[in-house]
């Protein structure tokens, strides 16, 4: 099975004390209805960069952890971040420190600045996935109807596993994603 993964917030979490809320509205802006997200200016990017450091962004374990059980034998696993050009060094260093580029079969980053949700739309799209996870339910919801075969799974790290709709489901843990889609753990 191929399943994708997203980054922050599904393996690496914001930094701790910043309401989900102020993250949010840094991050996204609405045009008209549509998604749109912000690229920061330059002094933004450097308050950014800070806020990136490994020190303040600490590993979410247990989402680490079931990633590492997933069998390696029958799934190729795929990280796909859209983290802009600007983080490519802090994301590099945090890749490293938690051994993901041994873990994932691929990994794909956003360095030429896209819109987040049309790269990752187009990611998903050519690599056929079967599964992907991510814990931005707006990018969640372009995606899925772009691709209608593959399975969305919106990690909210709370709550209970809840349908959304034909192919979106919320999960509140990675296990219960993989217990949805008929994988097991290796033990
Ligand atoms: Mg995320």
């Amino acid at each position: 099975m191929k399943i994708g993964f997203d980054l922050d917030k599904v393996f690496i979490n914001t930094p701790p004390f910043v309401p989900n809320i102020l993250i949010e509205k840094l991050y996204k802006k609405r045009a008209n209805g549509t998604l749109l997200y912000r690229i920061p200016g330059k002094p933004e990017q450097l308050v950014r960069k800070v806020s990136h450091m490994s020190i303040l962004r600490p590993a979410m374990k247990k989402n680490l952890d079931a990633l590492k059980k997933i069998s390696k034998q029958d799934n190729q696993l795929y990280l796909i971040s859209s983290r802009f050009n600007f983080l490519k060094k802090h994301t590099s260093d945090l890749i490293k420190k938690y051994d993901l580029d041994k873990v994932f079969d691929e990994m794909y980053f956003n360095l030429e600045n896209i819109q987040p949700h049309i790269f990752k739309n187009a990611i998903i799209k050519k690599l056929d996935l079967d599964a992907y996870v991510d814990d931005d339910l707006s990018l969640i919801k372009y995606a899925s109807i772009h691709n209608p075969k593959t399975k969305f799974f919106h990690l909210k790290n709370k709550g209970e596993f809840q349908s959304l709709s034909k192919n979106v489901f919320a999960i509140s843990t990675l296990s219960e994603m993989l217990k949805h889609i008929g994988e097991k753990f290796k033990n």
